[in-house]
């Protein structure tokens, strides 16, 4: 394969990028001084390297001392009674910037279909009991997409969770992001409502 179909086949695996952006961050590459490309180069390793997952939450954080927590769960005027799940990082920023939320967080690594129960071993499932059980919670929020796959996997989640304790209220978003909509391009308004309509 030449060098430009192989990298506009990388491109094509990013979210959003389709076979035409693809095209033409490949064109924009080839016109970018050598200077540029050691730049992104260099970024991208650096992304790499220097990016940590939190110990609780899973959330890519960048370490500025040998702190293995992010700045969520390591702030100490969050409310450590609340858990929400979500499916992945973009979802988490998004309820973040509703600044309606004060709780902990989850990232649960993905959405699975009933059907592909070979897709289950994806999801933090084992993690999050863990969590559970080592936290303290009294409301756990299981915020997934609307979609079949978000569906499947809130019920899923929700039955993982009572397997391990019968103590903690389980909430879902309330209706209101578009069915078969996702969260991460709900607008604030509708995110927000949804969180505080939660049942
Ligand atoms: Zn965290």
């Amino acid at each position: 394969m030449d060098s430009i179909e192989k990298l506009k086949d990388i491109f094509k695996k990013f979210p959003t990028v389709g076979q035409r952006t693809a095209g033409r961050f490949v064109y924009y590459l080839m016109k970018l001084p050598k200077e540029g490309v050691d730049e992104l180069i260099g970024a991208i390793q650096e992304l790499k390297n220097k990016i940590k997952l939190c110990e609780l939450c899973f959330n890519p954080f960048e370490p500025y001392d040998n702190s293995v927590l992010c700045q969520i769960c390591k702030n100490p005027s969050r409310n450590k009674n609340l858990l929400c799940v979500v499916e992945k990082e973009t979802d988490l920023l998004s309820i973040e910037n509703t600044k309606k939320y004060n709780g902990l967080y989850f990232i649960l690594g993905g959405t699975v279909s009933l059907m592909r129960k070979e897709d289950i071993p994806i999801l933090r499932i084992e993690e999050l009991k863990k969590r559970i059980k080592d936290g303290n919670f009294s409301e756990i929020i299981i915020a997934l997409n609307p979609t079949p796959e978000g569906r499947a996997t809130s019920v899923l989640v929700e039955n993982s969770i009572k397997e391990i304790t019968s103590d903690v209220k389980i909430t879902h978003l309330a209706k209101g992001i578009p069915v078969g909509g996702e969260l991460e391009y709900a607008d604030e308004e509708t995110l927000e409502s949804a969180l505080e309509g939660r049942k």
